[in-house]
């Protein structure tokens, strides 16, 4: 396999899949339509500017590149902004894929990795989360996603394209080797908002309820090294390549921290004070949740390699260069 195109390969994580796949020798397409995306996080590919709903411009990219494999992360994805404008969600992201598997169809081309998301289970019923876990998403984001994952595999079955769906648990951290980093706008993740704080940017970081039903009453959530999260890409396609099973995988760590041992831990890495307001419940945050990995381990031989403190230290350094993100 040799020519991979990165659907969203100018947003945080497709910029990430970029370096890696570039690393690793691949010829590298990006198709974004910039909506969220930097032009400056595509390093060593080929940038397409539009959008993936457009049939006509991804008939162009795959005519003009003789594509071996997609690799889909163009999506919208604040969750707060979905559930007041679900139709935007829908339309980007289910018609977005939509239009990337018909185009694909048309193409010959028969291998695709996912861009899905915890959000697909909604309130968990246990934990670890499992792959064959009840799905029930309490928000359109979600909602969208796992209509994504019905679509791959019906056109799996109809088209025998192979997919990953991989549903990412928190993803942080950066690429230092190569200055790429997370510049949302606006942000809602807390590693970065944590950054901020401590650069200043930000005159707190707000917890969001302190009375959950964990240790020290904050929510748990399960963190990637972006880095771990790319390479498990990789070894997606590679599967597919093989032959291999489609389905669905999650990516997490398997451990989970609490927002005050972020917080804490941003402050032990960094040296800054990081002042912190207790506010209240957001609604719909379940207290805890980790991805059991089992899976991925198993069929795609993966297993995240960093740990907190380098998702922590990456992400500071790559704020500390760039505090105005890709603004500087
Ligand atoms: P991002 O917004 O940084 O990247 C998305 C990219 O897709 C952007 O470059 C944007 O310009 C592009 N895009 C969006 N709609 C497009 C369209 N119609 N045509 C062409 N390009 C389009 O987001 P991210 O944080 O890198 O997330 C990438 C994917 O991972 C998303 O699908 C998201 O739902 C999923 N995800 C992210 C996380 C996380 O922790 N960041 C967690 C779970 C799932």
């Amino acid at each position: 396999m040799k020519t991979i195109l990165v659907a969203g390969g100018a947003g945080y994580i497709g910029s990430h899949m970029v370096a890696l796949l570039v690393e690793r020798g691949y010829e590298v397409v990006v198709v974004d339509n910039l909506c969220t995306g930097h032009w400056q996080a595509v390093k060593g590919a080929k940038l397409r500017v539009g959008d993936v709903r457009d049939g006509a411009f991804l008939d162009s990219v795959f005519t003009e590149f003789k594509v071996d494999g997609v690799i889909n992360f163009a999506a919208f994805s604040l969750v707060g902004e979905s559930v007041t404008k679900p139709l935007k969600y829908y339309g980007n992201n289910v018609a977005g894929s939509q239009s990337m598997l018909s185009a694909m169809e048309r193409h010959g081309v028969d291998k695709i990795v996912f861009s899905s998301t915890a959000a697909t289970y909604g309130e968990p019923e246990k934990q670890p989360i499992e792959e064959t876990d009840r799905t029930l998403p309490t928000n359109p984001y979600g909602e969208s996603k796992l209509a994504i994952e019905g679509m791959l595999k019906w056109c799996h079955q109809a088209y025998n394209i192979g997919y990953a769906a991989l549903r990412y648990f928190n993803a942080a951290g950066s690429n230092t080797d190569v200055c790429i980093g997370e510049d949302h706008g606006p942000e809602t993740h807390l590693i970065p908002l944590v950054m901020k704080t401590a650069l200043g940017q930000r005159a707190t970081i707000g917890i969001f309820g302190e009375d959950y039903p964990t240790a020290d009453g904050t929510c748990i959530r399960d963190y990637i090294h972006v880095r771990d999260l790319v390479e498990a890409h990789l070894l997606a396609l590679e599967h597919l390549e093989r032959g291999g099973e489609s389905g669905v995988f999650n990516l997490g760590s398997g451990d989970g921290f609490s927002v005050k041992e972020i917080i804490d831990s941003a402050r032990r890495i960094t040296g800054r004070e990081i002042p912190a307001i207790v506010e209240p419940r957001r609604a719909g945050d379940p207290s805890v949740l980790i991805a059991s990995n089992q899976k991925a381990a198993e069929v795609l031989g993966w297993t995240p390699k960093r740990g907190l403190d380098e998702i922590i230290a990456d992400a500071w350094t790559w704020h500390l260069n760039h505090p105005d993100g890709y603004g500087v």
